[in-house]
């Protein structure tokens, strides 16, 4: 029998997998697509350094030849030039480079993939996890589909890492939609962009649009190639009657900075598109089971946040998992710790997240502010997990609090109506 069956080989999973062979403790990661395989969220925070550094990944990272962030780049829409940050104004702890990566996620997640594999887990590709499986209230296995069979495999602990497929969440019912966020993305890849040739070149950049919470990304995936991106509320979509080519094109246009950036681009693949993506599972954890990264939890991923705390929460719950084992207890108690750590991270995120979209000046103002630009870069590196240490999060609620009070202020009629709790 498996100590561990981990559903899901993305970057959870397999950080998963590596963190419980590193314990000794034996596990087996059931991945359903073949990799290498798509996958949308390329560009990465620095935060992710240091678990690629404690896993043993680091060296294939750099060997692999990812592109290089050093750090990213904001462009207001109309052309009023651009502002940057540079990882390395904030040197982090226990990480020894100032730069992050983006990447070809099939490359990433596949390279990661075969590291856990070496590093102990047994894997298996194209198998579909199809339900976990109780006996009462405790989780005990998974029934897994190979071809047209059905087969149980039984565990003491399970660990959901499938992603937005949210197995356990929908099993169980426990999904909780965000309340205000419904954003919608469509991108593809592309060569022939004028990115100009200053040292932000490499940086992941965002262009805002003229349309409330609407913003594109530019991350480079290798030296030709590009992914762009298109985030808007899903109404804005709407308007376009899913005519994805004519919704991409017409927002490009909103934004100088882009449009001129992307007057000669050729597109390279097909549009995808990704739909009603903020959400969060009631529970994280129950009677023998945990879910990780997006299975779990995900917010806009406006800061690049998503693979950062898929990595984090495979750590984190990897320490309750052993912790187990150490005690021979499989209970909710035991694994609680790990889901207060990560509803904390993760809530900072969604925090600023929120701040950022409700008063898109503040950012900018609060970055400018030498009191409070390491702050925010501490949060824009995925130094997330301790609220107590980002006391500008409060810094810019009060300042929202002051502007929505005063109705001649300046900034008055960029108020986004979100609200603040
Ligand atoms: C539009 C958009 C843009 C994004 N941009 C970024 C970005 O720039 N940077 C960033 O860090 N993050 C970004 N993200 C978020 C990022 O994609 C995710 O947070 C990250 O991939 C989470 O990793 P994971 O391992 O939890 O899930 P995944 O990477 O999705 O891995 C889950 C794995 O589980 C497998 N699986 C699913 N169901 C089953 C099943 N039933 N049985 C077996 N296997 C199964 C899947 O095949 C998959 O390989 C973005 C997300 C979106 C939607």
């Amino acid at each position: 029998m498996n100590d561990v069956i981990i559903i899901g080989g993305g970057p959870a999973g397999a950080a998963m997998g590596c963190y419980l062979s590193m314990a000794g403790i034996r596990n087996t990661i059931i991945e359903k697509a073949n990799h290498p395989r798509p996958h949308v969220g390329e560009s990465m925070v620095t935060s992710s350094t240091r678990i690629f550094e404690e896993i043993g990944f680091l060296k294939t990272m750099e060997e692999t030849g990812f592109v290089k962030k050093y750090g990213a780049t904001w462009h207001a829409p109309a052309n009023r030039g651009k502002f940057s940050i540079e990882f390395a104004e904030f040197p982090q702890p226990g990480i020894h480079q100032d730069y992050t990566y983006h990447v070809d996620r099939g490359k990433f997640d596949h390279q990661l993939l075969k590291h856990a594999e070496s590093m102990g887990s047994t894997v298996m590709q194209g198998v579909v996890a199809k339900r976990i499986l109780f006996d009462g209230d405790q989780a005990v296995g998974v029934r897994v589909g190979l071809g047209d069979q059905e087969v149980d495999m039984f565990a003491k602990v399970i660990v959901d890492a499938s992603g937005r497929g949210m197995l356990v969440g929908r099993q169980m019912r426990m999904i909780e939609k965000d309340p205000v966020f419904n954003q919608y993305a469509v991108h593809a890849w592309f060569t022939d962009l004028d990115k100009g040739d200053d040292h932000t070149r490499d940086h992941i950049h965002i262009y805002f649009l003229t349309v409330e919470r609407g913003w594109v990304w530019q991350i480079p995936i290798t030296e030709e190639i590009t992914s762009v991106g298109v985030v808007v509320d899903k109404s804005v979509f709407s308007e376009f009657h899913e005519n994805i080519e004519a919704y991409f094109n017409a927002q490009l246009q909103t934004n100088s900075n882009l449009a001129h950036t992307m007057r000669n681009a050729k597109r390279i693949n097909e549009f995808k598109s990704e739909g009603d993506y903020s959400y969060s599972m009631r529970n994280f954890v129950g009677n023998g089971y945990l879910l990780v990264g997006d299975a779990a939890r995900f917010v806009d991923p406006i800061f690049s946040s998503g693979v950062s705390i898929a990595l984090y929460s495979a750590k984190y719950a990897s320490e309750c998992i052993v912790a187990a084992f150490e005690k021979n207890e499989f209970g909710t108690a035991v694994f609680q710790p790990y889901e207060d750590r990560l509803r904390q991270g993760a809530g900072v995120w969604y925090e600023f997240i929120r701040l950022y979209y409700k008063l898109l000046p503040l950012f900018t103002r609060f970055i400018a502010n030498p009191e409070y630009r390491l702050q925010v870069l501490q949060l824009l590196q995925g130094e997330v997990f301790d609220r107590s240490e980002v006391p500008v999060l409060d810094a810019m609620r009060n300042y929202i609090e002051t502007v929505e009070k005063s109705s001649s202020h300046i900034f008055r009629p960029q108020l986004a109506d979100i609200p603040l709790e």
